[in-house]
């Protein structure tokens, strides 16, 4: 006689049940060749669900020898004994164990999946198999949509996919009316016919006389192992649904069951669109949280820089006052008109502006209002950089001869002069108890750094030393550095001067260089700790993805059973759910990114002068973040999966 293509010697399998063992297979030996038709039989209990699950390498024994066509299959590693499941053997079960998301011919598909086999080539033998099982007309529908009947004749199509030259059956008919069962029993003497080698468990005695060969079990012991009268050892060769002879290359098949698990992982996600939505949503709220807020962090600090740099550049401003904010600044006289004029005389100014300023009362005809009034020099208005809406500024000699000239801002015009045609200019207004009269108007500062609902007057600085505070003392001085001098080094230089000057430093010194520094690294702190935060919220999010996954690894615990018992490696199941987490993270990146696009265009459209803007690298950093979050929170969960027992998971079906 040839090699058996089954031989047991002396398998023993234990369970382990908390301190007791229970020996589901005591001592069992036996051979099985070739095209034989076997039944297994034995009362409930006596071990036949183990033994057949050792046979078909998803179960090992806890001793003894089993080859399988002279492979000792205690040498063979977790891959290895995928692809024997997975080229060897075909399962049938009781339960059908057919996936509930798949028609009929996606689930007769799922082990050619494993093999790497085009989608082409798939479902042409596919198609032929469920033909031939007289099921050609449903192959579209789902397992719910079928009899017990109809689902095992699909399980039947899905063993032989392959070509398994083993067929597995447990209790093929034990959920199946009569005549269902019948057809089922059919079906399995015929591909004993064809050559294949069968074994069926079973405790129904009529279907055990179908078989050459009856083996009994009784309590984990072969208690009788006799062929029957009706023993028909033929091995015909045919084998109509063999497995094609060119196998894909490493690659094509890696990609074919990669799209694959793409499709299952969509599928999955439909199945549980609400489910999928919530987790994502952590994603979506963190990703599009990070993006708003870097996007409008860099919106208003362009803007807050821009409105600076109409202050002009290289220009310092002293204020008398140890610091800025000096509740007595106001009443402080010790800055005085000659530093302004010793300041003027060093090479490294370009301009010199000394300023006063008062505040009182302003009134036109019966009209008037509370103002600031501003002494300046005419290089004032050069220096920040302010345009005339109307008339001319005070020139020079108004400043050298004390003129009472007045430039209004726009505010005071609005206020005053609402309805006169000429803006004011030439009109008279009293400021306290001088009548100056209106010269100009100042245009309103496009949003400018500064601006406010405060009116303002600006009148020459003598005009105003003159006629309201009655010293020499100054508001500030502001300065203009040469444009080849920095402005650190010029501040320096003042600084020192005008600590010589007044033999203690009683002045504090605002430059734009440093506002512009302290806006920046203000931004950038702020942009830190939002990014902190961000990095909290989706680091919750992803929790909430490995949350999910874990969830739904344990809901589909069966299903994981089934792919491995038709011969899905390992890889394949961590791939899965891997694919699964990453999409579900990746997709919610995306919602993300759409959503703070959305804003930002809304901010746009509702703030002129603010430009959000999105570029190519900020979404694609969000996108590869929410893709990387999945990776690495799907990755625990996925290999929980992965590393499950392919009897265990089978058993919670
Ligand atoms: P059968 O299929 O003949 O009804 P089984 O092979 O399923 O019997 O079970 C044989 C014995 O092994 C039973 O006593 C059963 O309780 C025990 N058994 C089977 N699987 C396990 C398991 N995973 N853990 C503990 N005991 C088990
Ligand atoms: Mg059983």
């Amino acid at each position: 006689m040839t090699e058996p293509i089954i031989a047991l010697s002396h398998i023993r399998r234990e369970f382990r049940n908390g301190d007791t063992v229970v020996a589901a297979l005591e001592d069992v030996t036996l051979d099985i060749h070739r095209g034989e038709l076997v039944a297994i039989i034995g009362s409930s209990g006596s071990g036949k669900s183990t033994l057949l699950n050792i046979l078909g390498c998803l179960d090992h024994q806890t001793s003894g020898t089993y080859g399988v066509a002279g492979t000792d299959v205690a040498a063979l590693d977790a891959d290895a004994l995928a692809a024997l499941r997975r080229e060897h053997f075909g399962f049938i079960f009781q339960r059908y164990h057919l996936l509930s998301e798949l028609s009929a011919l996606e689930n007769v598909e799922i082990p050619a999946v494993y093999a790497g086999e085009t989608s082409s080539a798939r479902q042409t033998r596919a198609k032929r198999l469920l033909a031939r099982l007289g099921m050609a007309e449903r192959r579209g529908h789902r397992p719910n949509q079928l009899s017990g009947g109809q689902q095992q004749r699909v399980s039947i199509a899905r063993a032989l996919m392959n070509g398994a030259e083993v067929v597995l059956a447990d209790e093929p008919t034990g959920a199946l009316d009569r005549r269902s069962g019948e057809e089922v029993l059919k079906i399995l003497a015929e591909l004993h016919r064809e050559g294949k080698t069968v074994i069926i468990v079973t405790h129904d005695p009529e279907v055990a006389h179908r078989a050459d060969r009856i083996i009994e079990l009784r309590d984990g012991l072969v208690v009788s192992d006799k062929r029957t009268d009706t023993a028909v050892t033929t091995a015909a060769p045919s084998l109509p649904a063999a497995r094609p002879a060119a196998k894909p290359s490493r690659w094509s098949g890696f990609a074919f069951r990669f799209r694959e698990t793409l499709r299952m992982a969509l599928l999955s996600m439909a199945a549980h669109r609400l489910r999928s939505f919530l987790t994502m949503l952590g994603i979506i709220i963190g990703i599009a949280a990070v993006s708003s807020v870097v996007a409008l962090g860099n919106a208003s600090q362009k803007k807050v820089l821009s409105d600076i740099s109409n202050l002009g550049t290289n220009t310092i401003e002293v204020f008398p006052g140890k610091d800025f904010g000096d509740a007595r600044a106001g009443k402080i006289k010790t800055l005085v008109l000659d530093d302004a004029r010793a300041l003027d005389r060093q090479t490294f100014i370009a301009g010199v502006t000394p300023t006063v300023s008062t505040s009182t009362t302003v009134r036109y005809r019966d009209r008037e209002s509370n103002m600031l009034v501003n002494g300046v020099d005419r290089s004032y208005f050069q220096v920040k950089g302010t345009k005339l809406a109307a008339g001319a500024l005070f020139d020079a000699d108004a400043v050298r001869n004390i003129e009472r000239q007045a430039v209004i801002d726009d505010n005071t015009r609005r206020t005053f002069f609402s309805d006169d045609q000429n803006a004011g200019i030439g009109r008279v207004i009293w400021i306290g108890k001088v009548p100056c009269r209106v010269v100009g108007v100042i245009a309103q500062q496009q949003g400018g750094f500064g601006s406010s609902q405060n009116l303002s007057v600006y009148l020459p600085y003598t005009t105003v030393q003159a006629q309201f505070t009655g010293d020499r003392s100054l508001r500030s001085v502001l300065l203009r550095v040469s444009d080849e001098v920095s402005t650190d080094l010029a501040q320096e230089a003042v600084t020192t001067l005008l600590t010589r000057r007044h033999n203690t430093k009683d002045f504090a010194i605002l430059n734009t260089d440093d506002i512009r520094r302290t806006i920046t690294s203000t931004t950038q702190t702020l942009a830190f700790l939002v990014a902190a935060i961000a990095v909290i919220s989706l680091v919750v999010g992803g929790i909430g993805v490995m949350n999910i996954m874990l969830v739904s690894v344990s809901e589909r615990i069966g299903e994981i059973g089934v792919r491995m018992a038709v011969g899905a490696r390992r890889s394949d199941i961590l791939q899965q759910f891997l694919v699964e987490a990453t999409l579900i993270s990746s997709l919610g990146g995306i919602a993300g990114i759409l959503i703070a696009v959305a804003l930002g265009t809304l901010l746009n459209l509702l703030l002129p002068g603010f430009q959000v803007s999105y570029s190519t690298f900020s979404i694609g950093a969000a996108f590869l973040t929410s893709t990387a979050i999945g990776i690495f929170f799907g990755y625990f969960p996925a290999r929980r999966a992965a590393s499950l027992d392919p009897v265990v998971a089978l058993s919670r079906e």
